[in-house]
């Protein structure tokens, strides 16, 4: 067996012995305010952990959590008592979440230590080379891709489990999602292949495809993310794996985490060869280096590429060549002494704000963005930016004629951090107020004080039905060619389509369209015939297009096979509605608003009418399986089939599967590794299955000694 790290000294990481944080007291060490403060870092850096790691959406930008948790560093180094065994400066990313089911790294999965500058740079060098007693060692240079990080185990070269790094001990398998990214082979070629082999890489989202992504998800009324790391982790993170599977994640490997039987080659250049070999995805940007001076031209070179690469990179990984000085070297904290990320500077500008607009989205919610001085940020120029919602302005503060600090996170969207420190400001400057009335349609609108939104209500607000008409003839909606911003666009502000129905209603009306800019007679062919698809559509992606809040893609589904035809889903109460898996109050209150709205009836009279698929087509479940209309919760790891796979047959026999147990819950499925959700399970008294009798289960066989009263 080849350990390629020596997990002991990483797992020291964790259990250094340091005092109990009740125990460090004012006079024995920093004063109380020192304490206070440190107390107060942790908790605010735990936190942004969880939205970033776990939610995968910052409430910070990545400077202002590097100050803290800078800060936070600063403070145990001055005063070492405070420093807690659960600090975040000693942890890497954030426990695996409940939702997935844990396993644990056969090598824990570390960070990266930083530099910033060519200083740092040397001096990690030196330090390095004065701890392997050496005076040079070769180094192999690669691009920091900003995504997250991945472990994929291969046994006998097909791929068996993938799992996040978690807090690096302990990740969140994710093996039904990594499945589906086209660039990780489902099995390895080579006869060097280990029988054992896990690989490390980074999985990311393109930059091409995610903005009409983000896009996409705001016209669905979903919450975007900030940029395409969050989106990466997001998307890798689905419970359902056929929604990561729509996304177009893609991975570069970097490195071989642990191995047992066969060779692997003995230094990080062979084998980021050796991957490719097997076929793996590596990216074609490396450098062998022999001098920090090739490092620095490397560092140059990256920069100077960096914004023709449709990935965000963040920096240059360095790392010493030979594997064996890396494990001889080890890792001081939570970071190898053998690498080191030169951390490229934020692409960050000065410029002006010349005024604020506010958008309203398809579900009527009001974006403010800032429409800017035009200026260059990373080869770019920038015109307007994000302010994303009201709170973000009061909180920052952000006016009109205001010198401020923008910069384009994730390399993609723009977006405005802070007033510039020395902006000043003349006697007319005011507030921003945040508009009371829809600037659409300026009908009253609606503040939320949960997630800051401030909405336009009104059904009939132009611009929302402008943003719905593209919505619904989205890929992932209606899927109708031809039809875009632009056209939809011209189609509601010319009156032509005003409500959806009216897109059936085309036909025949094809000198209307002709009026409109740019449309000639082929143009008008292809609307039509995209129109004319997508009748074909399953009721499911109807459910979808049509624009209720809460209704995305998944909860469509859900929708469509409960109830199978439209008819019976307009008629369904809340009740019937809350019995839909995946359903919630909210949502189940919504649809039934919606459905109750004597216009939205109408409208759904003429879609079916036009010939539109109202009925869902996917097999019925069977009518008297014994787990029919049962509450499943599945947890752990199972043999036979993943997570998802087995939720999916609980589904297709008619029966629920839930992310959580509760009273409700009739059995917890229980898979190896299982954890925080058998301990309630066994508290709350709710029967659990191993995997042999859920199989007999599934096959037909109720569990006689442990069916519910
Ligand atoms: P890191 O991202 O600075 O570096 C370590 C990671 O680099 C590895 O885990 C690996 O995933 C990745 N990597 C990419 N390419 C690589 C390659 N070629 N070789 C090796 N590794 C490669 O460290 P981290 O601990 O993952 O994250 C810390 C950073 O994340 C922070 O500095 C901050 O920028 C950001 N963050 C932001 C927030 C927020 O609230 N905005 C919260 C938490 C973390």
């Amino acid at each position: 067996m080849r350990r390629w790290y020596t997990p002991r000294v990483f797992l020291s990481v964790d259990f250094t012995p340091v005092p109990d944080p009740s125990r460090v007291t004012e006079s024995e060490s920093a004063p109380g305010e020192v304490v206070r403060r440190a107390a107060e870092l942790r908790d605010a850096i735990n936190e942004a952990n969880y939205e970033y790691y776990i939610k995968s959406a910052p409430g910070l930008t990545d400077a202002e959590y590097d100050a803290l948790l800078n800060e936070l560093r600063d403070l145990e180094a001055q005063y070492p008592g405070i420093k807690t065994p659960d600090s975040p400066t000693q942890k890497v990313g954030a426990p695996p979440s409940d939702e997935f089911a844990e396993v644990v790294h056969p090598v824990p999965m570390l960070s990266l230590g930083n530099v910033f500058d060519e200083h740092g740079l040397r001096a990690w060098y030196s330090r390095t080379l004065d701890h392997a007693e050496l005076d040079e060692a070769s180094m192999v240079c690669e691009l920091k891709i900003d995504g997250l990080a991945i472990a994929v185990t291969y046994r006998n070269g097909i791929l068996e489990q993938a799992a996040t790094r978690g807090d690096g001990v302990r990740g969140e398998d994710v093996t039904p999602n990594v499945r589906t990214i086209r660039s990780v082979p489902l099995r390895l070629s080579g006869d060097d292949v280990p029988p054992l082999i896990e690989v490390r890489g980074e999985v990311y989202f393109p930059n091409s495809a995610f903005e009409q992504f983000n896009a996409e998800r705001e016209a669905n009324g979903l919450p975007t993310y900030a940029n395409p790391r969050n989106s990466a982790s997001g998307s890798l993170r689905q419970l359902d794996s056929s929604e990561t599977a729509r996304r177009p994640l893609a991975m570069f490997c970097y490195s071989i985490g642990y191995s047992e039987g066969g060779a692997t080659p003995d230094s990080q250049w062979e084998v980021l060869q050796a991957m490719r070999r097997w076929g793996l995805p590596v990216n074609p940007w490396t450098r062998h280096c022999d001098s920090i001076e090739q490092v620095l031209a490397a560092v140059q070179a990256a920069v100077e590429e960096r914004d023709g690469l449709d990935y965000g990179i963040d920096g240059l990984v360095v790392k010493l060549d030979s594997i064996a000085l890396q494990d001889s070297l080890g890792s001081v904290g939570r970071d190898p002494r053998w690498a080191t990320a030169f951390k490229f500077p934020a692409e960050q500008a000065r410029t002006r704000i010349n005024a604020i607009h506010v958008n309203v989205g398809r579900t009527g919610n009001l974006t403010p963005w800032a429409e800017l001085e035009p200026v260059n940020v990373g080869g770019v120029t920038v015109r307007r930016a994000t302010l994303h919602n009201r709170d973000e302005i009061r909180r920052k503060d952000f006016r009109a004629g205001d010198s401020v600090i923008i910069q384009r996170a994730g390399d993609v969207i723009p977006q405005v951090v802070q007033v510039a420190d020395d902006n000043v400001r003349d006697s007319s400057s005011r507030p921003f107020e945040f508009p009371e009335t829809c600037p659409a349609c300026d009908e009253p609108t609606l503040e939320t004080e949960e997630d800051a939104s401030v909405r336009c209500v009104n059904a009939a607000c132009p611009a929302q039905f402008e943003r719905l008409l593209e919505h619904f003839a989205s890929r992932g909606a209606m899927d109708i060619e031809g039809l875009g911003e632009r056209v939809a666009q011209d189609l509601a502000r010319n009156g032509i389509v005003q409500r959806l129905s009216d897109l059936y209603t085309l036909r025949g009306r094809e000198d209307e369209l002709a009026e409109l800019e740019g449309m000639g007679e082929k143009k008008i062919d292809n609307l039509l015939e995209g129109i004319d698809r997508s009748k074909e559509q399953p009721l499911s992606r109807l459910l979808f297009a049509l624009g209720i809040i809460g209704v995305g893609s998944e909860a469509g589904e859900w929708l469509a096979r409960h109830f199978r035809t439209l008819e019976r889903l307009q008629s369904a109460s809340v009740d019937d509605l809350l019995e839909v898996d995946g359903v919630g109050p909210v949502t189940a209150q919504t649809v039934h608003e919606w459905m109750s709205l004597p216009a939205n009836q109408e409208m759904l009279q003429q879609l079916t009418a036009a010939g539109l698929t109202v009925e869902d087509d996917s097999p019925e479940p069977p009518q008297d399986h014994p787990i029919r209309g049962l509450t499943f919760v599945v947890t752990g790891t199972l043999e036979s089939m993943s997570r998802s796979g087995a939720e999916s047959r609980i589904k297709a026999l008619g029966a629920k599967a839930s992310g959580s147990v509760s009273k409700k819950t009739a059995y917890l499925v229980a898979g190896a590794n299982a954890g925080s959700k058998l301990q309630k399970a066994q508290d709350l008294g709710v029967p659990i299955l191993d995997e042999a009798a859920f199989l007999q289960f599934l096959d037909g066989n109720a569990p006689a000694e442990t069916a519910p009263s």
